[in-house]
């Protein structure tokens, strides 16, 4: 572990904030659908959003403004093309470079099972660049001579900027400027939008309003052990006091979370503020990792107390332990399994979450005890980030047979931290 990560884990298991912040699932903490310039992308974005906008109701306000800013831009946008672009240029060079691609597609797909070769081809093109420019260059999109990224992005600039001379009307060139700002007004949209829907998602996890002073202080935590990292993304501010478009503006700043406020020049009142920080890179992954970054918490906790263990245990063929506590004798006498679930779920989905992992420990140790006897009554510790209490007594009792016979013990992270702490 990297100092940072041990940094970062020491606040987890001292700071209550923390923990509650990151033991919750990936799919809580982090927005797994992003809007960027082109196209809406399903992955897990590497940023925490601060907001003020806990006063939820300057957040609607701004909401309702994108709106309409979002009806204005595009239809500004769909002028401009038609007044700055020759369409019927654009389509025959795009005919001329791009039809032989379509004719030996046509010819690919007349014969028999030509489309299931041509969809296998992509995929096993996409396992290698190599693969992939060749692939392209049969299909007449690039040239032979290219069988890298930066040849191809080299080659498409380009191509892009000797076309492009070709399709602006030059009569109309001089207003070009002018259609310059409009694109930058474009893309600020789109990155204002970006953040706007962003908030929606942090706002109902990062912050309730009794303790929003208190979150301040801790993301100023995360600032100066580098967890976030300020000055990488792009931030918006506005006045929602005052008319449309009297302070707004995107900027890019690297400041501790807890002086990101400020007022606005004109009314004095507070500004509207969205900021995103950069995740650090191995916290990121490690949210974002199958196991969930309360295992890596938890290898953290065990290292710094002293306790020897093996991590990912494996008996082939389909067999893994999470953590397995060693004796002095590298005898193994407890079997930790690290399960994260979603917290914001009906309470009888978390105990089904809680009866299944209980159910896979349950098939793994009737493998187990063919090689060796013992595992059946060694301890098992299930250790969630659920922390509903009626959903756990619930899953306990419901459990208490198999819980006993096997002996497992379900513990919450805080149980587990004292239980830790103890021996
Ligand atoms: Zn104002």
């Amino acid at each position: 572990m990297k100092v940072i990560d041990k940094k970062f884990y020491h606040l987890f298991w001292t700071d209550k904030t923390c923990q509650d912040i990151f033991a919750v699932h990936r799919t809580q903490l982090l927005e797994d659908e992003v809007e960027l310039i082109v196209t809406r992308e399903k992955f897990f974005a590497q940023r925490l959003v601060l907001t003020n906008s806990q006063k939820r109701k300057s957040g609607t306000k701004l909401a309702k403004r994108t709106e309409n800013e979002s009806i204005e831009v595009i239809h500004n946008l769909q002028n401009a093309i038609s007044k700055y672009f020759d369409e019927e240029r654009i389509e025959t060079v795009i005919k001329n470079k791009f039809g032989k691609t379509i004719k030996k597609i046509e010819t690919d797909f007349s014969k028999s099972g030509g489309w299931l070769k041509l969809l296998l081809k992509i995929i096993s093109s996409l396992e290698s660049e190599e693969d992939l420019f060749k692939l392209l260059s049969d299909y007449h999109l690039t040239p032979k001579e290219i069988t890298t990224k930066e040849q191809f992005f080299k080659y498409a600039e380009t191509e892009f900027t000797t076309h492009l001379k070709k399709f602006v009307k030059n009569k109309n060139l001089s207003e070009l400027a002018i259609s310059i700002d409009l694109v930058s007004a474009y893309y600020n949209h789109k990155l204002k939008n970006n953040l706007v829907t962003a908030t929606k998602h942090y706002t109902d996890i990062l912050y309730n309003e009794d303790n929003y002073k208190n979150r301040l202080d801790f993301f100023d935590n995360l600032y100066e052990i580098e967890v976030i990292k300020g000055g990488v993304l792009k931030s918006y501010y506005e006045c929602v006091n005052c008319p449309p478009n009297s302070y707004n503006g995107i900027l890019t700043m690297n400041i501790k979370p807890s002086n990101l406020a400020m007022k606005c020049p004109a009314c004095k009142k507070e500004l509207y503020y969205i900021v995103p920080y950069e995740l650090n890179k191995t916290i990121y992954n490690h949210i974002v990792h199958k196991d969930g970054l309360l295992f890596f918490a938890i290898e953290y906790l065990l290292e710094r107390h002293n306790y020897k263990f093996i991590k990912n245990n494996t008996f082939p063929p389909d067999i893994e332990l999470d953590f397995s506590l060693l004796n002095e004798d590298d005898l193994v006498y407890e079997i930790i399994e690290v399960k994260m679930f979603k917290t914001d779920r009906p309470k009888d989905t978390q105990v089904g979450n809680l009866r299944e992992a209980v159910s896979k420990i349950k098939n793994a140790i009737k493998k187990l005890v063919k090689i060796a006897p013992n595992y059946k009554t060694i301890q098992k510790s299930i250790v969630t980030n659920l922390i509903d209490n009626i959903v756990l007594k619930t899953a306990k009792s419901e459990l208490e047979k198999d819980l006993k016979e096997y002996n497992i013990d379900i513990y919450t992270i805080n149980d587990f931290y004292q239980k830790v702490k103890k021996n």
